[in-house]
């Protein structure tokens, strides 16, 4: 039986453009008692890789703790496998609100002492007793409240590109070291203040909540599904963003932006950017800010020695590796004297610029449309698309829209169409018509007829 991945990340890729299905970015957690953590593990790879699913999930004796690709498709079926189980029945998933489907390229599932990397190891306290959750309308108004203080429970570079207003941002690298800090800083204020946390999904302060009541804070709140769910929420209901910027994710979109504001500077030039990076030269990896006309002068490295190091034969270059530890160290070295413009601690409260929407101006004009049908299938080489007619029919020379969440809103005139192998004037419902498309179409994108 197959435990582990057989492809490569670019192998990965390619099959995930070929296929053109639309994937969903998801993550979920669960504290629960897992009597064999192995057992589980491999019970999930197998399940979760007959769906195609990809991710990178923590498994414990404590819990569960996973961030994922899912073919949308497979959604259903892959929420069942997580019902399959007492202590993940109506489980709350996250899923993100940009679409990405590279957003993971291998399905790794690691079998850990806890299910959160940089965890806390103390069992002197219940981590059960938590905090009052709330959804995102009740965060905003306890944000209002003068008797608030809200504090940051990531890292460093996490809050550096986008926070809540207001909130203490504690210059830690790890989740651990913060609460310490933080209970120092609030010791005067256990009984008269609110003390609402958040993090990226809300599995940080799951413990950080029950760490503060055992310390005795009597009012402590945390925000439900963190950040993710919030932005979900904020769209879903149509609600005012408190948080300003991006939120910083560990998946190769590395961010998710929540509001247009720019809050933070490229670490070499300080202009205003909020793009992280990994340096280019793999004995080094740092992660980092920099913007498009850095990444250009420097080939995506943090530092002219890198710069140097990349440009030495292969040889060379593991040579000078040889001895040095990069994995785990790799956000640590996020702080490196090479970046004028790194900041963390007390971080702005306004925007420095404001991102650019990406053009897409025509979804703004309204266009009168026609739904005809969806897509099937993307001959990737032949640069073909194949619909179904669901409705009315489509006709040689009309005016297409072709609508999808990864394919965004494209507009073309066909100039030929193909039915049952021979070129037509007309396809009409139920016929399935081929038409060239010089962009890649997802599964299940939508095929309008733009009416004048
Ligand atoms: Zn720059
Ligand atoms: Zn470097």
């Amino acid at each position: 039986m197959q435990l582990y991945n057989t492809l490569s990340a670019e192998e990965r890729a390619i099959m995930i453009d070929d296929a053109g299905q639309q994937r969903l970015t998801l993550s979920f957690y669960a504290y629960a008692k897992i009597q064999d953590p192995q057992k589980f593990r491999n019970d999930l790879f197998v399940a979760w890789n007959a769906l195609d699913a990809l991710g990178r999930i923590y498994v414990a004796s404590e819990g569960i703790n996973a961030q994922m690709s899912v073919p949308a498709e497979n959604f259903e079926a892959f929420r069942e496998t997580l019902e399959a189980y007492d202590f993940m029945k109506g489980i709350r998933l996250n899923v993100a609100v940009e679409h990405d489907d590279h957003s993971f390229l291998k399905l790794t599932i690691k079998v850990r002492h806890k299910i959160v990397a940089d965890g806390l190891n103390d069992d002197t306290f219940d981590v059960t007793n938590i905090g009052v959750h709330l959804k995102a309308k009740e965060f905003n108004e306890i944000l209002d409240d003068p008797n608030t203080i809200v504090v940051d429970f990531r890292n460093h570079y996490e809050s550096e590109v986008g926070h809540f207003k207001n909130a203490i941002t504690p210059d830690v690298e790890t989740f651990r070291e913060s609460l310490p800090i933080i209970n120092e800083q609030l010791k005067d204020h256990k009984d008269d203040k609110n003390l609402v946390m958040y993090c990226t999904g809300g599995i940080r302060c799951e413990k950080a909540s029950a760490y503060f009541k055992h310390q005795g804070f009597k009012n402590v709140y945390q925000l439900e599904g963190g950040i993710i769910n919030y932005a979900k929420q904020l769209k879903e209901e149509g609600l005012e963003s408190k948080f300003i910027g991006k939120n910083f994710v560990f998946d190769n979109r590395l961010g998710e932006r929540i509001t247009d504001d720019i809050i933070s500077q490229c670490h070499q030039c300080g202009k205003p950017c909020d793009n992280h990076t990994n340096c280019e030269n793999d004995g080094c990896h740092l992660l980092f800010i920099q913007c498009d006309d850095c990444k250009a002068a420097m080939e995506n490295c943090c530092s002219t020695e890198c710069l140097e190091i990349i440009h030495m034969p292969l040889v060379d270059q593991v040579r000078l590796r040889t001895g040095k530890q990069v994995g785990n160290k790799v956000f640590r070295k996020g702080k490196s004297e090479n970046l004028k413009f790194k900041h963390s601690g007390e971080l702005p409260e306004t925007a420095l610029a404001t991102a650019q929407k990406p053009a897409d101006i025509r979804q703004k004009i309204k266009v009168k449309k026609v739904l005809l049908g969806k897509a099937e299938h993307y001959y990737v080489k032949a640069q073909v698309g194949q619909f179904t007619v669901e409705n009315h029919e489509l006709n040689s020379g009309d005016k297409i829209l072709i609508s999808g969440p990864t394919t965004g809103d494209q507009e073309l005139v066909l100039e030929k169409i193909i039915v049952n192998g021979a070129e037509t004037q007309t396809a009409k419902i139920g016929d399935k018509v081929t038409f060239e498309v010089p962009f890649r179409i997802r599964l299940s994108d939508k095929l309008y007829k733009i009416v004048n």
